[in-house]
């Protein structure tokens, strides 16, 4: 089970900087992502103090990895094409310039209309991002269901996310949920982590017996689980910053 939760006293002008709650954790850890987002990983009861001291021990180091990220963290918003690769999709984004608040709709064919103030950067970038969401949503219901019947699962509900987290997980309820920035990733990788999430409806683990089964339906999956472990390169910085 995992929790977001507030960055308590690191400095909230910083954007991109999260602090996770996991249930397995065992002591606190730092990751810097290639969008140069922060994520700090904590076990449960942690005091806010005892993070604060573990940013403050760790800063330099965290501020140089960003560095060495920042090239990445230069994406345009709103962007000028959004290409959901693992859809085949390629989004035409139009700007209509005014002074209502930021609003987005589809006008045609692979063609969004972002209309209003373009100022306010924090509601674009939720707009977009809920966008991605519905259209994950959307598009990857149908695959995710007939690949079920291949493998002969039944998976409940879907349930995709934007989140930085992780790539995808399966509830005891039997509930598949996805991230919406697979929409970034190859169509392959897609059907990967479909297939990995699937297989969780047999073995709730990372045993062997459950590899074995993922490499009944992908042979190749060390290859896209090693490509995802590297997929936040595909996905624009503006989505969590
Ligand atoms: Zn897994």
């Amino acid at each position: 089970m995992l929790r977001q939760l507030q960055l308590w006293d690191v400095d909230r002008s910083e954007h991109g900087w999260s602090v996770r709650q996991s249930e397995r954790a065992r002591r606190l850890s730092v990751r810097v992502f290639r969008n140069g987002g922060v994520e700090i990983v904590v076990p449960p009861h942690t005091p806010p103090r005892r993070v604060s001291e573990f940013v403050s021990q760790h800063r330099e180091w965290i501020e140089r990895q960003r560095q060495r990220a920042a090239p990445a963290a230069v994406w345009p918003l709103p962007p000028q094409l959004l290409s959901l690769t693992a859809i085949g999709e390629q989004w035409r984004c139009t700007v209509l310039a005014g002074p209502a608040r930021a609003s987005l709709r589809e006008i045609a064919e692979q063609e969004l209309q972002i209309s209003g103030r373009l100022d306010d950067r924090e509601r674009l970038r939720r707009q977009l991002a809920g966008w991605l969401v519905e259209r994950a949503q959307r598009r990857f219901e149908g695959p995710l269901r007939a690949l079920a019947a291949q493998m002969a699962v039944q998976p409940g509900r879907l349930q995709v996310r934007c989140q930085r987290s992780r790539w995808g997980s399966c509830s005891r309820q039997a509930t598949i949920s996805l991230n919406a920035c697979l929409l970034f990733q190859r169509p392959e990788v897609l059907r990967y982590l479909m297939i990995h999430e699937l297989s969780h409806l047999r073995h709730m683990n990372h045993s062997a017996r459950f590899w074995a089964e993922v490499a009944q339906h992908e042979a190749d999956w060390k290859v896209l689980d090693r490509e995802l472990l590297h997929g936040w390169r595909r996905v624009p910085s503006w989505i969590f910053t």
